[in-house]
């Protein structure tokens, strides 16, 4: 097989599926993405953006494989875990494996308010995988100034969110959270403990919607912040309306790109 017959072969079913087609698939492989984090959420999703054939994705993450880290977050394995791999290593090498025609960027920082320019430049929508509020803040006031999609997402015990964010048509994540909750509110992973599937399956969506992004298809792009117990099964759709007060999409206040 060609690597030309093959470039498209491999979608073919992803084609078959008529809201993405041709002209989908050949968009996703224009497209490309910056994920910040490749823990439990952004590891899933650059799987998930490689196996759809992205052209291209830059990673970005500061933290290395630990055995604690296996049984939610998908690329990394035992032997990443035994070697303190730095969790973009395992991913690219990984992602290059499942899928060589996707350009992978690895960089081993933690994202902070003056990486993101140099990060996201020429990219066309943002993946939250990070594990604060802070930086999701700061995620959420470069995409608003540069009107650049992002989809943010968390994920605490079995408890998980998820929220596009498509500057000038959807609200920002201001407009339904003005300020980050205090740290001491904000219960991690390692304090309140995580349902490994409940990550994947909120990464799944997360990555639907980038996909939507990606190929074009903003239209079909969800308006809603997304609540899913996956313990009680509890899913709650919350009407995400643009604040009329909201201090970064409607006052254009970027408090959390200036620290
Ligand atoms: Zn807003």
């Amino acid at each position: 097989m060609t690597q030309g017959h093959d470039s498209m072969q491999r979608y073919h079913r992803q084609m078959a599926f008529g809201e993405i087609g041709l002209t989908g698939q050949r968009a996703l492989k224009e497209a490309s993405a910056l994920i910040v984090g490749v823990g439990g959420l952004g590891s899933w999703v650059a799987e998930l953006l490689t196996r759809s054939g992205v052209g291209k994705l830059v990673i970005a993450d500061d933290d290395k494989v630990d055995i604690t880290n296996i049984h939610r977050q998908g690329l990394y394995d035992q032997s990443h875990a035994e070697t303190s791999t730095p969790k973009v290593i395992a991913a690219a090498e990984r992602l290059a494996a499942i899928n060589s025609q996707v350009v992978v960027d690895p960089h081993q920082i933690r994202v902070g308010s003056g990486d993101l320019a140099a990060l996201a430049d020429r990219v066309d929508v943002i993946v939250d995988g990070t594990d604060n509020f802070h930086t999701r803040f700061i995620i959420n006031d470069f995409s608003v100034k540069h009107s650049l999609p992002w989809i943010f997402a968390g994920v605490v015990s079995a408890e998980a969110q998820m929220m596009p964010v498509v500057p000038a048509a959807t609200a920002c994540l201001r407009c339904v959270l003005p300020e980050p909750p205090p740290p001491c509110a904000d219960p991690t992973c390692r304090q309140a403990g995580v349902l490994g599937p409940a990550v994947t399956a909120i990464a799944s969506m997360q990555a639907i919607e980038a996909i939507k992004i990606l190929s074009g298809r903003t239209d079909a792009v969800s308006p809603h912040l997304t609540k899913i117990d996956f313990w009680t099964n509890r899913i709650q759709r919350i009407n995400a309306a643009k604040s009329p007060d909201c201090p970064c999409c409607v006052q254009r206040h970027f408090d959390y790109l200036e620290e």
